[in-house]
């Protein structure tokens, strides 16, 4: 299995590229521009990549900026939690408030739920629903390998705004504590934002939660 990593657009967001056997999923595609769609393609392309699942930790604008292209370029119907869908509907307005122009996204999407899984080849990812940063936020858990894709709930030495509409700062911080901080110490964490790091470093560290 390989996670990769990009940063797009103007919020420094991380894309996630999870591949097993050429097979992949594509999380929260953030290419904001031509250049960014072409970085994407190209590494789907040179890694001869199938990209069987896209699939969105929550619909902030910069989760959400590559929906269009990437739904359109692989004929995939975005993966995402229902309590999302007002921000997925509001999104182009959203951007206009930030004086950003967004590809309108798909609107017709799939929803998934916590306890269901994602499957590429023979890995498996666990839906966890974590919401506070937004509120229809949702990880992926892969206890097999120990990896933790956590979207913008937690960050290295951080945690997600919830300052935002709709965030609500006591859902995130239960979020934390009492789903992605049962999780093994050594479990890697792949965040929306910044850095890597592991839920045991955040356990001892993170200055957000006590
Ligand atoms: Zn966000």
């Amino acid at each position: 299995m390989i996670i990769k990593k990009f940063t797009f657009n103007s919020f420094q967001e991380n894309t996630f590229v999870i591949s097993v056997n050429k097979k992949c999923i594509i999380v929260d595609p953030g290419c904001s521009n031509k250049t960014e769609e072409e970085t994407l393609e190209k590494y789907i392309d040179d890694n001869c990549l199938n990209p069987i699942i896209l699939f969105n930790t929550h619909c902030h604008i910069d989760h959400i900026f590559g929906n269009n292209f990437v739904s359109k370029k692989f004929k995939l119907k975005p993966i995402m939690h229902e309590k999302d869908y007002a921000l997925l509907e509001n999104a182009e307005k959203i951007a206009r408030t930030y004086g950003l122009n967004l590809s309108p996204p798909p609107l017709n999407v799939d929803f998934i739920n916590e306890g269901e899984h994602l499957k590429i080849e023979k890995t498996s990812w666990e839906i966890i629903f974590t919401p506070g940063h937004s509120p229809g936020h949702i990880c992926l858990y892969n206890k097999e390998h120990k990896k933790l894709v956590s979207g913008d709930t937690l960050f290295y030495s951080s945690i997600g705004r919830t300052d935002l509409p709709l965030s609500n700062h006591e859902d995130l911080i239960k979020s934390i504590k009492d789903k992605l901080f049962l999780l093994e110490d050594s479990t890697e964490v792949f965040c929306g934002h910044g850095q890597n790091t592991t839920i045991g470093f955040e356990k001892r560290n993170n200055p957000f939660i006590n």
